[in-house]
């Protein structure tokens, strides 16, 4: 369709990977206008962790709809946000032991980061946040300092302030505890880093490159945090609700987070939805301070209770998710081994998992030829490195097996090809300029 040409920004980014006009979804499948099918191993960059149109939530949103349910109450208290908000409660937090409350914002993940930010400084009266080396956090400008990707901290126009950088886990080879140099410059009072108000850290960074903390990590973190009496925010907006094999991605590593921003997958339907777990004794905003046409959505807050209810009622599905995530790895582990030779590496958590390879021009070739074999994946990391395997979790093993051994044959090709792998990226290329548009 040439209206795209014509009047879409230049903005657009998958678009660019997947020049097709896409038309109708089912579960793990996309298709075009042609018809023509695609396994869906985007899914929305983690929103779609339930798969498209789950048949669930569609019939409870269209019965909410014909019933003349409140579509848009600005904060309103509406029944579906009370049956949501009951729901998360005695279905999310108590069993897990957590106790926050909840704030809506603005229905995308970095209004949220916003808010948590916010919050942060304005409860310790302190300006900086820490933040990490790859960090993602969302492109407004708050969360956008946080955020470590140069290539959207240059779109900014303006100097991105009130955050530090550390190293995240690994940063600086496997054998070095990153979280002793953030204790040690916390200890300071010369290192030059402001007493920070927070930190914000995500488990497994997902736009950076799927570079995953380990549990003895983020319990560290946590305690160089109380040490220094500084905020913990885990931003689980892509690794929450379920990718990483838990609700939260944190609960395995046994740490409670101060604040926590959930958005993506939370609305369950692929609806716009954000919200902020918050500490009680940190929830000290006044009326309307942080607001938003937008805070809440009240279709979301149907297929969210949906989703909660059906998925999260019992330990079910997380054990799918694990056991899903473990065929992955073994998949993954076996393809580095047999095509590897220093040119890839699996790395991820459940099904939050990826192939690094040694540059962005090999990726990019690798999910360009996938997507010739119909299959949609992207890529993500500093230069478009890591191939991203992020299908809905309610895949069938049918499909997830028919995903992988789609990549598993690109990648083939692709070192068939290749043969020698070229050894340096030419950034003046315009195929790699393209491709940085690609996030
Ligand atoms: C996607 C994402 C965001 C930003 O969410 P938007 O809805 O794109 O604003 C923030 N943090 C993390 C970890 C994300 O993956």
């Amino acid at each position: 369709m040439k209206i795209f040409e014509e009047i879409e920004s230049e903005v657009q980014s998958y678009a660019r990977s997947f020049p097709r006009v896409f038309h109708k979804a089912k579960g793990e499948f996309l298709y075009d206008e042609e018809g023509q099918q695609y396994l869906d191993f985007l899914a929305g960059a983690g929103t779609l962790n339930y798969g498209h149109n789950n048949p669930l939530f569609k019939e409870k949103l269209l019965d909410y709809i014909h019933e003349d349910g409140i579509t848009h109450g600005l904060d309103l208290h509406t029944r579906a946000k009370g049956d949501f908000l009951e729901t998360f409660n005695e279905k999310i937090l108590k069993p897990r032991n957590l106790e926050y409350v909840v704030q809506f914002t603005g229905p995308t993940g970095t209004n949220a980061v916003e808010a948590a930010m916010k919050l942060a400084r304005n409860v310790t009266g302190r300006e900086n946040i820490i933040a990490f080396t790859n960090g993602f956090h969302g492109v407004s400008l708050g969360a956008l300092a946080a955020t470590g990707n140069s290539h959207h901290r240059n779109a900014a126009g303006v100097s991105l302030n009130g955050t530090s950088r550390m190293p995240y886990d690994g940063y600086l080879g496997d054998d070095i505890d990153t979280n002793a140099y953030l204790d040690k410059v916390l200890s300071d009072s010369s290192s030059g880093i402001d007493h920070p108000a927070a930190v914000i850290v995500e488990t497994v960074q997902g736009e950076g490159g799927i570079n995953t903390a380990s549990f003895a990590w983020l319990k560290n973190l946590e305690q160089v945090c109380r040490k220094h009496e500084v905020l913990l925010i885990i931003d689980d907006i892509q690794a929450g609700c379920g990718r990483t094999g838990t609700f939260f991605s944190f609960e395995e590593a046994g740490i409670k987070p101060d604040i926590v921003t959930l958005s993506k997958s939370l609305g369950g339907y692929g609806l716009p939805f954000a919200m902020v777990l918050i500490r009680p004794d940190l929830d000290q905003w006044k009326p309307g301070e942080h607001n938003g046409t937008f805070r809440g959505n009240n279709f979301a807050f149907v297929t969210a209770k949906a989703a909660i209810d059906h998925y999260w009622s019992d330990d079910k599905f997380s054990n799918e998710i694990k056991r899903k995530g473990d065929y992955v790895s073994k998949r993954l582990a076996s393809i580095v081994e047999q095509y590897g030779e220093g040119n890839f590496t699996a790395r991820g958590r459940g099904m939050f998992q990826g192939i690094n390879c040694i540059n962005g021009e090999l990726a990019g070739k690798i999910t360009r030829s996938a997507f010739k074999k119909g299959l949609v994946i992207e890529t993500s990391g500093a230069d478009d490195q890591v191939v991203k395997f992020l299908c809905p979790l309610i895949i069938s093993d049918e499909n997830l097996k028919k995903g992988i051994d789609i990549v598993e044959q690109a990648i083939k090709e692709v070192c068939a090809k290749e043969n020698t792998i070229p050894e340096e990226v030419n950034y003046f290329d315009n195929e790699h300029l393209d491709q940085l548009g690609n996030e």
